[in-house]
């Protein structure tokens, strides 16, 4: 079922999902690429029958999908040939294994926030992989607690590095500095993951690098707790960056190619197992609530 505010020509559309390969190379959502996520051709009444719900608000319009074959598909958001919002829906006659591998546990995560950017930069993608990392964690009984919240912070402001933390190692790298700052400035508790909201890159020239780092998460340095960098410009398809490094704080490593858990490099990551849950519960940023 699908629900959204109505206006004028705006309609749900049920459409194949051949383009999901694109995803798959790339990895990380650009807006220049936009157009090859979207595209994607209407199913027939025969593949997908579509009928009205009532609904007692009449600016919004609610709609049931019924799809006849198993497979992958997309409900799309059209206003005319513009695609305003999708999602991807996976038809299956039975559960994954994911879905009955499941842990309940307690507690929570911590997150606390860092701005390194100035309020006024373009995307804000915080709050959708905060969404997505609570949704996917909320399923184990896990809850997760951002500090003090998704929306710019000036009491949170770490000065210095507006022209980007340059996420590498090596030679040209600011990681280093980072982490002194965030140590000098009182920016990370323990008990709670530092995630820092930066214009972020892979290579000191800014002109050089491919800006599709989404996240990375920095352990080197032994002042501080494992920290993560979260790019302010730059978010994955699936919104599982922020999960997909707290994983790597909690000291988790593999990566497995093309599968659909959180650690993996997936398009579509949106299972935690067991083992995971287990884990989390033993990183320096758990708490009893
Ligand atoms: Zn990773």
């Amino acid at each position: 079922m699908a629900c959204w505010g109505m206006c004028p020509g705006l309609e749900f559309v049920a459409t194949d999902d051949l383009d999901q390969e694109f995803d798959m190379a790339s990895g990380t959502y650009r807006d220049e690429n936009k157009s090859k996520y979207t595209l994607g051709t209407k199913l027939t009444d025969a593949q997908c029958k579509v009928t009205d719900l009532p609904c007692t608000d009449t600016a919004v319009a609610a709609k049931r999908f019924q799809f006849k074959d198993t497979g992958n598909f997309r409900i799309a958001l059209r206003m005319g040939g513009h695609v305003w919002d999708w999602m991807r829906v996976y038809v299956m006659q039975a559960a994954p294994e994911s879905i009955t591998d499941k842990a309940v546990t307690d507690g929570a995560l911590n997150v606390d926030i860092v701005w390194a950017a100035k309020d006024g930069f373009g995307i804000n993608t915080l709050p959708h992989t905060v969404t997505v990392a609570r949704l996917l964690l909320e399923k184990h009984g896990l809850k997760l607690n951002v500090n003090p919240g998704t929306g710019y912070n000036a009491s949170r402001y770490l000065g210095g590095f507006e022209s980007g933390i340059v996420c590498t190692y090596s030679a040209g790298g600011n990681l280093d500095k980072v982490a002194d700052a965030i140590k000098a400035k009182s920016l990370c508790r323990s008990g709670a993951l530092t995630v820092i909201m930066a214009n972020a890159r892979e290579t000191a020239d800014a002109s050089q690098d491919s800006g599709r780092l989404a996240g990375a998460t920095v352990s080197q340095y032994k002042q501080v707790s494992p920290f993560v960098v979260l790019n302010l410009n730059t978010g994955s398809v699936d919104g599982a960056t922020l999960l997909h490094e707290m994983g790597h704080a909690a000291g988790f490593c593999t990566h497995a190619k093309g599968a659909s858990h959180f650690m993996s490099y997936g398009a579509m990551r949106n299972e935690v197992t067991k083992e995971h849950i287990k884990n989390f519960r033993e990183s320096f940023f758990w708490s009893k609530k």
